[in-house]
């Protein structure tokens, strides 16, 4: 058996640890004679280990006690939809900060819901920094902001304290960086994310919610799409995605043992420090626009002189066991996804294939 070094950016590399486990477990888990897809998610045993992973994603990122955790189907487009039928009252304004592909999904999935201010829009700079602060032009009675914490695609992430709009609770799209680096959650409303960036297989996502948000009476909606339907039912309110939920689990504790977020912190900047000063020390060979301050530690997109060569360099790559760098078709070049469960020795193999590439074709 042969593992590459997968860069992909979502679905994407899990912990090899983790596979294993499953991988032993999938016939007969928990000496039950059964497969854990096999059982009631109301079985005593199910709810234990949905429990488990609860308590250890609170301690992984460090949510306080008044926030409530969901894991629901649907991905993070469902619930970026839901976030407006929820939390804003009919035609109540939503203020969008768009800084890349991912801001702008956010919006259509609440435009049919109510009304929509776009604070800030990175995209007439070409997505390549994050509009001033002092230049959001906020609406003073916005249900929410919403904020994209980590751009996957165009490689543009927040850095530093996050924004504070007083009474305006701040929301955020963390799908390709939660767990990536110890955050306040307390200074959010709501944090979101699909698991198949950073937290384990696709088909769940969780959903941290300031509890009083809760008693916000948002708009008419089915009682599938309530927040608050789901959090007094422990996300069991209907079948829950029980097999992604347990590896999502079994991936908490691996980041626990490995020393949980500032550890994998540590890890994901000296990677990504590895690959920005590969790219800034080609002599313009590799390019990637982003203005520094706002590079994203997660996912780096980058330019080669012309479409051939970026063929060349995805076909090689992919010879030499890097796998998936390929950069999305939005945007085009490579792009290298370095979640946590990416090892420090695949970005190094990385940047010395780049070395070697443009040493050949430079
Ligand atoms: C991948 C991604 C999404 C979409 O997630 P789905 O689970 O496919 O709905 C949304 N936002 C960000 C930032 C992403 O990286």
């Amino acid at each position: 058996m042969t593992r590459v070094f997968n860069f992909s950016a979502g679905p994407a590399t899990l912990p090899e640890a983790v596979l294993l486990q499953a991988q032993a477990e999938m016939l007969d888990w928990n000496g039950m004679g059964a497969s854990i897809v096999e059982i009631s998610h109301r079985s005593a045993e199910f709810i234990a280990v949905a429990a488990a992973a609860e308590a250890d994603l609170r301690s992984l990122i460090g949510i306080p006690d008044d926030y409530a955790v969901l894991f629901l189907s649907g991905g993070a487009t469902t619930q970026q939809a839901l976030l407006a039928l929820n939390f804003a009252a009919p035609g109540q304004v939503v203020d969008y900060v768009v800084t890349g592909h991912w801001g702008k999904t956010a919006i259509r999935q609440v435009a049919p819901y109510t009304t929509v201010n776009i604070a800030a829009d990175g995209e007439p700079g070409g997505f390549r920094d994050i509009p001033a602060r002092d230049s959001w032009r906020l609406s003073p009675d916005a249900a929410y902001v919403h904020i994209t914490a980590n751009e996957t695609i165009h490689g543009v992430e927040f850095r530093g304290d996050p924004p504070d709009f007083g009474q305006v609770p701040l929301f955020a799209d963390f799908s390709s960086s939660i767990a990536s680096e110890p955050i306040d959650v307390s200074r959010y409303g709501v944090i979101y994310a699909g698991a198949q960036k950073n937290l384990g297989p696709v088909g769940v996502a969780v959903v941290i919610i300031r509890r009083d948000l809760l008693e916000r009476s948002g708009q008419p909606r089915a009682e599938i799409f309530d927040f608050r339907s789901h959090a007094a039912r422990d996300s069991m309110l209907n079948t829950p995605p029980t097999w992604n939920w347990y590896l999502a689990g079994l991936v908490f504790k691996w980041m626990l043992a490995q020393g949980g977020v500032a550890e994998f912190a540590r890890r994901n900047a000296a990677k990504s420090e590895l690959v920005y000063a590969a790219i800034d020390a080609s002599g313009g060979f590799y390019r990637n626009e982003v203005k520094p301050a706002v590079r994203s530690r997660m996912n780096i997109p980058w330019f080669l002189p012309d479409e051939s060569l970026t063929a060349r360099f995805v076909a090689e790559s992919r010879a030499a066991g890097l796998l998936a760098l390929k950069g999305h078709k939005a945007v085009g070049g490579i792009r290298a996804s370095l979640y946590n469960a990416l090892p420090v020795q695949g970005a190094q193999a990385l940047v010395d294939f780049m070395r070697d590439f443009q040493q050949r074709h430079g």
